[in-house]
């Protein structure tokens, strides 16, 4: 009998859920609970082709879990039915105690407490779906997944800022990297599909947060998210990498300090330079030739984009010492033909050549769209990060 992982991932107004089957990677259901909190929220639940949508009051997460579960109750299937095996949590902070998926006991629960004032706006919330969702269904195991387990992995030599040892040691600074389920999913895929262990790696995760891995024979050296995924990449909302004295000036021009984290990490990055944070939106003012001014605008942007994009790439390839395969994946890299097309012209006089055809065909299949005689190999792969939780998560079933 096939058994299934229900994977959640909890944030501070929202619970959205799936029900993966590991083995062969399907969605059994779906859903999300919206405005939790709010006057009204918002559930939506799928199973198969039955959709159910419902606007009820949700006033905390463990309304919203009830909902949930009473959803899989009424519409189907029930836990039972579907064989749940174990729950695999999504945690954003993991710090330098979690390497690893881990099994929620008391202690490792109040871990992730201790860890929220490294993610101040994500391990609570977190916490709220881990405890309800315990309480809820103590027959099972639960699992928490870290998005930074993965980077655990780094050399000291790129997970340290040059910053005083002392006070990096006292508040535990350092790079933690974000995205690691993803990055550790896409890459391993890739040596699947390749056939290949030995192979120097970029992953290009690009999403309303985007962020950059290189990894060497299956292990990542570096990642462009640092203590928060505030670094790195142009964002949708997040301006990325900064030099850090523009915090001490707009301080001294009196902004408050969450008026400039609300600045750097909701109101900049594509949003900031165009009023668009949606990649699709900047692409209709690129190609609209009625507004020239936002026309213009857009284009600058996705010029700062794209050579961020192609500093990584350059200063990665130099870390792994060459370079064999370069993937695009999240809802911009899976999607976006023109963005994996500037950025391989940039790297044209490397030797890097794009199949056009093959980059711009409608496919939701991984696929490599570089020519056979590229010195490097350009690959979309789909990520699903659902599927690597449910996979991270089995073996802690019961
Ligand atoms: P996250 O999980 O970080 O919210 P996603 O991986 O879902 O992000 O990616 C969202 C981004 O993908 C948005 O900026 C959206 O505009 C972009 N995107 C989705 N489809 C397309 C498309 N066809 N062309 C360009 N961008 C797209």
């Amino acid at each position: 009998m096939s058994t299934t992982v229900l994977v959640i991932n909890s944030g501070s107004s929202s619970i959205k859920y799936q029900l993966v089957d590991p083995a062969t990677g399907d969605a059994v259901a779906k859903g999300i609970v919206e405005r939790i909190g709010e006057a009204m929220g918002d559930i939506k639940h799928v199973h198969g082709d039955q959709v159910t949508e419902e606007r009820l009051p949700v006033p905390d997460h463990e309304v919203g879990m009830r909902e949930v579960l009473r959803l899989f109750d009424t519409k189907g299937p029930t836990l039972a039915q579907a064989n749940v095996v174990a729950v695999g949590h999504r945690v954003v902070q993991g710090g330098e105690f979690f390497d690893g998926p881990a099994l929620i006991t008391d202690e490792v629960r109040d871990k992730i407490e201790e860890l929220c004032p490294l993610a101040p706006l994500h391990n609570p919330a977190h916490l709220k779906g881990i405890d309800v969702a315990r309480e809820l269904m103590a027959d099972i195991p639960h699992v928490a997944v870290f998005d930074t387990a993965f980077f655990q992995q780094l050399p000291a030599k790129t997970a340290t800022y040059a910053l005083e040892a002392e006070t990096a040691k006292k508040y535990s600074i350092r790079r933690y990297g974000a995205h690691g389920t993803s990055h550790q999913f896409i890459s391993r895929e890739i040596c699947q599909m390749l056939d290949r262990d030995d192979l120097k790696q970029i992953v290009l995760h690009l999403g309303n947060g985007a962020s950059v891995s290189a990894n060497l024979n299956g292990k990542p050296i570096d990642t462009s998210m640092g203590l928060t995924p505030l670094e790195g990449l142009v964002m949708g909302t997040r301006t990325g990498d900064i030099d850090p004295a523009v915090v001490f000036h707009l301080a001294r021009m009196g902004m408050s300090i969450d008026e400039i984290d609300t600045l750097f990490n909701k109101k900049s990055g594509m949003k900031g330079l165009t009023g668009e944070a949606d990649m699709r939106s900047v692409r209709e003012m690129i190609n609209n030739d009625a507004a020239p001014e936002a026309q213009k605008r857009a284009r600058a942007a996705m010029d700062v984009y794209i050579n961020r994009l192609l500093k990584y790439v350059g200063s990665y390839t130099a870390e792994l010492g060459g370079l064999d395969v370069i993937t695009f994946t999240a809802g911009i890299g899976e999607n976006d033909a023109a963005i994996r097309s500037e950025l391989a012209e940039a790297l044209a006089p490397f030797g890097v050549k794009m199949d056009e055809e093959k980059n711009t065909a409608r496919s939701s299949e991984p696929r490599i769209i570089s020519k056979p005689d590229s010195t490097v190999m350009l690959v979309v792969y789909p990520t699903n990060e659902e599927l690597a939780i449910a996979r991270l998560a089995q073996p802690f079933a019961s």
